[in-house]
This record gives C-alpha cells, sequence and structure tokens, in this order.
C-alpha cells in the first residue's frame, strides 16, 4: 500500500473477520510511505498543476520511486501483483474484479492525495485506475480499504461456512433479498409468513421474486444485464 498516510492503515482492516485473517496468516499488508522517497529538507511530495488551476499534483519522480521500490519497472521482476491507483475517473469497480483480485497473487495499491498523481506515473506503469464510486473522497485511503475489505472477504476461510458469499447481492447477478429475524412482531411490522411456513421451495421462490423486484426497481442497468445473460431482450417498461 503506497500512501502519504501509512497511519490510516490498518484502520478498519483490523476489525471484524478481516482483521482476524490477517491474524491467521490469511492475508498481509505492507504500507509504503510516499513521502520517505522525497528529496528535498520540506520533504515536498507535491507542486502546482502544470497549465495553472486548484490544488496540487503528487510529482512523478517522488511517485514513481516509491511505486519502484514495491514493484519494478520492468515488468520482470516476477511480481505479478496488479498495481492499481484509486482515483474517482477509474474504471468502478464491482463484484467480478474484485474476485478476480482476491484469487489473484495479491496486490499493489497507490492512494493518490490532493488533485491527483502526475499522468505520466500512470502511463509508464501501466497502473490500472480504479473508482470505488462516483463521489470524490479526500484521498485513495478510504477507497483503498473498501477494495481490500471486499477481496479479502473472498480469501479461504475468511468467512465461515454459514457466510457463504454465493448469494450475495451482485453474485447472482441480481440485488440481495430482504432479511429478518426474530422477533416475529417489530413495531407492527411483521415478518412475512412464508418465512415462518417451513415450505423451503416456497421461501427460494419468495427470496427469488423479491430479488427480481429490487433490482428491477432499484438497478435497471443489473436488470438488463440479467435480462440480456436470460436471453431476453432488455425491456425498461416491465
Ligand atoms: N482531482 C480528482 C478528480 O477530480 O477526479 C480528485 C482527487 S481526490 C480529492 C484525491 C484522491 O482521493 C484521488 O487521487 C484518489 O486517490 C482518491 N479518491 C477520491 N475519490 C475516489 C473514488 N471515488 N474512488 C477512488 N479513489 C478516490
Amino acid at each position: 500500500m503506497l500512501t502519504l498516510y501509512p497511519d490510516a492503515f490498518p484502520g478498519v482492516l483490523d476489525t471484524s473477520i478481516i482483521g482476524t485473517a490477517a491474524k491467521n496468516g490469511l492475508w498481509q499488508l505492507e504500507t509504503v510511505d510516499i513521502r520517505d522517497f522525497a528529496v528535498n529538507r520540506h520533504r515536498t511530495v507535491d507542486g502546482p498543476p502544470a497549465g495553472g488551476g486548484a490544488g496540487l499534483v503528487l510529482k512523478p519522480d517522488i511517485s514513481a520511486k516509491a511505486i519502484d521500490s514495491v514493484v519494478r519497472p520492468d515488468g520482470n521482476s516476477g511480481d505479478d501483483r496488479p498495481l492499481l491507483y484509486m482515483t474517482p475517473r477509474g474504471k468502478p469497480l464491482t463484484q467480478d474484479r474484485v474476485k478476480q483480485l482476491a484469487a489473484g497473487p495479491g496486490l499493489v495499491c497507490f492512494c493518490g492525495r490532493f488533485e491527483g498523481l502526475d499522468e505520466r506515473v500512470i502511463e509508464s506503469r501501466g497502473m490500472e485506475e480504479v473508482s470505488i464510486g462516483d463521489f470524490v473522497l479526500a484521498g485513495g485511503e478510504v477507497a483503498a480499504q473498501a477494495m481490500i475489505e471486499a477481496c479479502v472477504r473472498l480469501l479461504p476461510g475468511v468467512l465461515g461456512n454459514s457466510d457463504s458469499a454465493a448469494e450475495e447481492s451482485f453474485e447472482t447477478g441480481l440485488l440481495e433479498y430482504p432479511l429478518y429475524t426474530k422477533p416475529r412482531m417489530f413495531e407492527g411490522r411483521e415478518i412475512p409468513a412464508v418465512l415462518s411456513s417451513g415450505d423451503h421451495g416456497a421461501v427460494d421462490r419468495w427470496r427469488r421474486a423479491q430479488m427480481e423486484e429490487i433490482t428491477k426497481a432499484r438497478r435497471p442497468d443489473l436488470w438488463d444485464a440479467h435480462l440480456k445473460r436470460q436471453g431476453d431482450s432488455p425491456s425498461r417498461s416491465e
């Protein structure tokens, strides 16, 4: 993890199943302080944007040195880990990409700050630009933690058997059905009767119908993709 704020790690990654998995040796995190590669006595890592404008840009020479301390630039180091740059203009992170990352050899992640990283480093180091959503954070640290948490929970041995990831939102291409637990009655709202019927077939059918209804209403993009996979033509008017 390349960051100007190493103290931000492990942060939330030290809690719950993700923290336990680290303690059990299922994954590990190394942080590199980008500022350690600064050359002047002020430890400067940023400069004004070429062409003018607001904010500051992470300097290419310092950033590249920090990256190269972890991943060799010639690509011949035998290190196959993808080099990711967290940025709002990146490709939106999906569960499919999370699954690929979790199945891979690990990852190297650069957390931006200020206005972002000099474009030449992104190009020369072949960085994969990743966004965690259409909003702007102050830095890449929280974005990186979100991505790592999503990956680590898919590593073998991290989730208990009862917490299978297979039925969760996005795994089936649909959003999850509504969840309930006891008490049966809460503030005048009752758990749907079918869930207490003991009829597993009926429960499955109800859940499936809920998944479809919720996905159709909330995420027409996912619903269209689902219909396409089913071999139907997409329709927004259903
Ligand atoms: N100037 C950038 C822009 O307009 O796209 C925003 C820079 S933001 C203030 C500073 C850093 O936060 C970025 O370099 C990036 O590392 C991180 N960041 C902010 N929002 C993000 C998001 N949605 N996904 C991933 N990283 C994000």
